[in-house]
């Protein structure tokens, strides 16, 4: 069967002027057993104090497109292809020192694991001070009086002689507060997270989330909030995209998207989530099989092998024709509306409740 493929992609989301604007894109690497596309066509907006959550499996490329807002791919191995501007500034084609200079100042990551992204070698107070010398050419003392100030933002217990502890001393709540204060250190006007609760406990995870909506209040920075976990996305996201094998599959806003999804991938994803209504002997349901090969996709709609619903889609569309994504609200399937508005009625609603 002949593969077509549509221009998935090439209808822009609904919005306005967006702060950060991604269109087409596509990150592709070299590598010895061919190309890897990891993100391949991928078109979003957010806007400046909204937070847009990215949900999907590992190896759906919600990292690896974050990783290109922030230019971190290496660029001898990596294809970058369409475009991400931000603030009207395209970053695609910046040079390394553009890039460095964006980073810190105009954007900010926030990583799982904070053991991981501070330095065992210096004090936590050095490293949220660093980059807010480097960025703003403050002295050190004012650079110190600003770690203190934000570590006391960020929820540090007696911040003045803290600031002079090794990530070690910390706990693993304190680390990740301490890698916001750092994310912060010079007003980002784009926040990255990935993942950035998944290491704590569940009431830590709250804690954290809290404060980054309240920071994102006092700030108004625009957050991109990846994450495999609805959960997180149900409390922190004003939209969320959906990825699955390098693309967006589902959009819509929060409410949306978890009280009506229309995708059979975003209902495998809820299905595979533990709900605090359930009763204990209620089965999860994971999503069949595992994400695609990114090396060599399946032909059509890639979620076809994995999908319990080709079956009500005729002439073996699923497997030969890859479902586009329309504008605005809009999920990529060839399902017709009132098929998934059936399939919906009868076997996801009564689980979601
Ligand atoms: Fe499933 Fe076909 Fe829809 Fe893909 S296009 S999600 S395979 S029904």
């Amino acid at each position: 069967m002949t593969t077509q493929t549509k221009p998935e992609e090439a209808a822009a989301p609904a919005s306005g002027d967006a702060f950060l604007s991604v269109r087409d894109l596509k990150v592709h690497f070299s590598t010895e057993d061919g190309i890897v596309k990891a993100v391949d066509g991928l078109s979003f907006d957010l806007e400046r104090g909204k937070t847009l959550g990215i949900v999907g499996e590992s190896g759906s490329g919600k990292s690896v497109t974050n990783l290109a807002v922030l230019g971190l791919h290496n660029r001898k191995t990596t294809t970058i292809d369409g475009s991400i501007t931000l603030d009207g500034q395209e970053l695609t084609d910046a040079g390394e020192k553009q890039l460095e200079t964006l980073r810190g100042k105009k954007m900010a990551m926030i990583f799982q694991d904070a053991l991981t992204a501070l330095s065992p070698y210096y004090t936590v107070g050095r490293q949220i001070a660093e980059p807010f010398m480097k960025h703003t050419g403050a002295s050190k003392r004012d650079a110190r009086v600003r770690a203190i100030d934000l570590l006391e933002k960020v929820g540090i217990p007696h911040p003045q002689q803290r600031v002079d502890d090794y990530p070690h001393q910390f706990s693993g709540g304190m680390r990740q507060r301490a890698m916001i204060a750092m994310a912060l250190a010079c007003d980002p006007d784009l926040l990255i997270a990935d993942e950035p609760t998944t290491a704590l406990d569940v009431t830590v995870q709250a804690q954290i989330l809290d404060l980054l909506k309240d920071l994102q209040q006092e700030f108004g920075s625009a957050i991109i909030m990846i994450t495999h976990d609805l959960g997180v996305v149900a409390n922190m996201a004003d939209d969320i995209l959906v990825m699955y094998a390098g693309r967006a599959v589902e959009r819509g806003s929060v409410r949306e998207v978890l009280k009506a999804p229309q995708h059979p991938y975003t209902w495998g994803l809820l299905g595979s989530m533990p709900r605090l209504s359930s009763s204990v002997d209620e089965p999860l349901l994971p999503i069949p099989g595992s994400p695609p090969s990114l090396l060599n996709p399946p032909s059509g709609c890639p979620f076809h092998p994995r999908c319990a619903h080709t079956d009500k889609v005729q002439g073996g569309l699923c497997a030969g024709e890859r479902p586009a994504l329309a504008a605005g609200r809009a999920a990529a399937c060839h399902l017709t509306g009132e098929q998934r508005q059936q399939v919906f009625i009868d076997t996801i609603q009564p689980r979601l409740g």
